[in-house]
């Protein structure tokens, strides 16, 4: 066998009358992208990252795909999760210079086992400082409002109850640009030696991470999280918007909605990302949000979806839920997140 068979992210695949593994990583994997892949309250476009370890290998998902287009023998990269974590710049006080930057946009890029695999998601160093097995990373609208509630919120308790209950530590992380900066702050929050006891990670203006050895406790764990949080945040009456098709773009109405708050600074980075131009941004007209063309739709549809529901309930739940000012003004320009735009915008 040679180097690149034993590094096939295809290795899963089992012989005519054998049993597949359900455990195996890849399976593992295609099965949280079925569940959570098409669910616009938890993944928007190309946004997420789900990996799994096994000894020395991380299976990861590629940049800039979409998750509900990935399965068990395709979306997928691996690398060697020690040589990445121990090649991250270290963390240091503040945010991460243009250096730190270039080094850690070079480790990402280099990472795939062979060269004819696809680019690991940019989150990469996140899910290699983080030791347990498997590591979900999901855009959550219901995990962005809970993240926005002060310490000491009476809601908090309810909202994190299934998650407490179920065993798993709930850690704060602050908002961070993604890539290397929400890398060090993940990393800051580490306890050794228990860094890899099950965890939720609650992503300011972000999401959530999830983290842990078993597979299963983070579907059961994140399930009774979402249905708890939609229900005790509302999120039921606000359904996608129904989009049509103009000459100059798209057009995405809310009229179903019991309100609609629009806020038009971002809420969390995918939507400074994906719409960079502040000459051309989704803008409101009555209860319709009018989309500027560019984007893949279904993409651009979900990121519109995104904003609208944080940014109406949010106003309703009395939460600030505003990127700041220094995220949302430099994310677009990070090479990694160049790269992850250019194919939706049919740039590469
Ligand atoms: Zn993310």
């Amino acid at each position: 066998m040679t180097t690149e068979d034993r590094s096939s992210p295809r290795r899963t695949s089992v012989l005519p009358g054998m049993r597949p593994d359900p455990d195996a990583p890849l399976a593992v994997l295609g099965a949280w992208a079925r569940v959570w892949g098409p669910d616009p309250l938890r993944i928007q476009g190309p946004g997420g990252n789900l990996s799994v370890k096994r000894d020395a290998n991380l299976w990861i998902k590629a940049s800039g795909s979409r998750l509900d287009r990935a399965s068990s023998d395709h979306g997928w990269t691996e690398v060697d999760w020690r040589s990445c974590r121990d090649a991250l710049p270290p963390p240091r006080p503040g945010i991460p210079g243009r250096a730190a930057e270039a080094a850690y946009a070079e480790l990402v890029l280099r990472a795939p086992r062979t060269p004819a695999m696809p680019r690991p998601s940019m989150e990469l160093g996140m899910h290699a400082v983080l030791r347990a097995r498997h590591v979900a990373h999901l855009h959550s609208l219901s995990g962005i409002l809970t993240a926005a509630m002060r310490h000491g919120d009476p809601r908090l308790a309810v909202l994190l109850h299934p998650v407490r209950s179920a065993g798993f530590a709930v850690r704060r992380v602050p908002a961070a640009r993604p890539g290397l900066e929400l890398t060090w702050a993940i990393a800051r929050r580490l306890e050794p030696p228990t860094d890899d006891t099950d965890t939720l990670y609650l992503l300011a203006n972000h999401g959530v991470v999830w983290v842990s050895n078993d597979a299963t406790r983070i579907r059961q764990a994140e399930s009774d999280f979402e249905a708890r949080a939609r229900d005790v945040l509302g999120l039921a009456s606000f359904g996608p918007p129904e989009v049509t098709e103009g000459p100059n773009g798209l057009e995405c109405h809310f009229d179903a909605w019991p309100e609609l708050a629009w806020e038009p600074r971002p809420t969390f980075p995918d939507f400074a990302v994906f719409f960079p131009d502040p000459e051309c941004q989704p803008a409101l007209r009555g209860r319709s949000i009018r989309v500027p063309e560019g984007l893949p739709p279904r993409d651009a549809a979900e990121l519109v979806f995104a904003q609208a529901l944080v940014g109406t309930r949010a106003r309703a739940l009395g939460l600030d839920v505003v990127l700041p000012r220094r995220v949302a003004n430099t994310v677009a320009a990070l090479v990694l997140e160049r790269l992850r735009r250019a194919p939706s915008m049919g740039v590469a």
